[in-house]
């Protein structure tokens, strides 16, 4: 019998590079729980899953804020964005100490009005002089009506459960709605996809607006815990090859060796990560006609 009796869906929001992966990998280190998600769970992104006590804490992602869509898609993103966080228990935003950009204040009017959003002004070890945080802090807190405003360092471990401690009493009376064991090589799997997917998404900014799917070929454990990952990133045209390889490769390079490094931190065990680029568009052309003619 699960002792959990409070569990519910906490959206993390935040433009890119506010320390958002940084304090998921904090909250769920390995603890990290996604078996195959059940059917009313998939809709959302799960980021982690960290069960603590009597509690069950689910992260999920909140697709349109990681982008740089504009213009006529920024609509229908914001769409989605709103939707989701209508849908969660609990929403954090993230900021970073200091520093309030335009892309931060583009999240402000997503904010639900009847969800607790808390705010967590994040990266507080690079502030150097403490007696400017105060006049920051006031002038975000009359921003938004937060239900908490919290300064944190997402690299300081106790940050991480100081955290769980303030979010706790938000979390509505639930059953568990994961299971509370460790990682399954299926989770895994799918993690490391994401994580990939994020990375070749990030850092091809807006010049491949949807084309990337990546398939997770070959997922071995050796025994002393390595990961051999074989991982194909499917573009839609000819065209997206180059610009997500970059000259000479530099780029896939990069965003394998990020996308390791995330993955190494959060499977806590070394990765060995290969990664082609391939064209479907070939293939999508001929199921969809194939489909259209009847033959599946
Ligand atoms: P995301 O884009 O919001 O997911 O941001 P990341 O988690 O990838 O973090 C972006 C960068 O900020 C990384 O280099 C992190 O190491 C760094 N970072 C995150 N949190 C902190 C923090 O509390 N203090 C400091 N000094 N750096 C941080
Ligand atoms: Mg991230």
């Amino acid at each position: 019998m699960s002792q959990i009796t409070h569990a519910g869906y906490i959206a993390v929001v935040g433009r890119p590079n506010v320390g958002k992966s940084t304090l998921i990998n904090a909250l769920v280190g390995a603890k990290v729980s996604i078996v195959s998600s059940k059917p009313q769970t998939t809709r959302h992104r799960i980021l982690g899953v960290r069960s603590e006590g009597d509690a069950q804490f689910v992260f999920v992602d909140t697709p349109g804020f990681q982008t740089g869509h504009r213009s006529a898609l920024n609509q229908a993103m914001n769409r989605v964005v709103t939707q989701t966080l209508a849908e969660v228990d609990i929403v954090l935003f993230i900021l970073e100490a200091m520093k309030l950009t335009p892309a931060d204040r583009r999240v402000l009017p997503l904010l639900p009005a009847n969800r607790p959003v808390i705010l967590l002004v994040n990266k507080l070890d690079q502030v150097a002089d403490k007696a400017r945080l105060l006049p920051f802090l006031q002038e975000i807190a009359a921003l938004a009506a937060f239900a908490e405003i919290v300064p944190i360092s997402a690299l300081d471990a106790r940050d991480g459960d100081r955290l769980l401690a303030i979010l706790r009493p938000y979390l509505p009376e639930s059953p568990p709605f994961f299971e509370e064991d460790a990682i399954t090589d299926r989770s895994e799997r799918f993690l490391a996809a994401e994580i990939l997917r994020e990375k070749a998404f990030r850092l091809t900014g807006d010049e491949i607006p949807y084309g990337v799917a990546v398939e997770i070929e070959k997922y071995e454990t050796e025994a002393d815990g390595l990961r051999r990952i074989h991982a194909v990133v499917w573009v839609d045209r000819e065209a997206h090859k180059p610009i997500l390889l970059g000259r000479g490769g530099e780029r896939m390079k990069r965003i394998a060796s990020e996308a390791r490094q995330d993955m190494e931190r959060l499977f806590d065990a070394r990765v060995f990560l290969q990664c082609w680029v391939k064209v479907k568009s070939g293939w999508m052309d001929n199921a969809a006609l194939l489909k259209s003619l009847g033959h599946e």
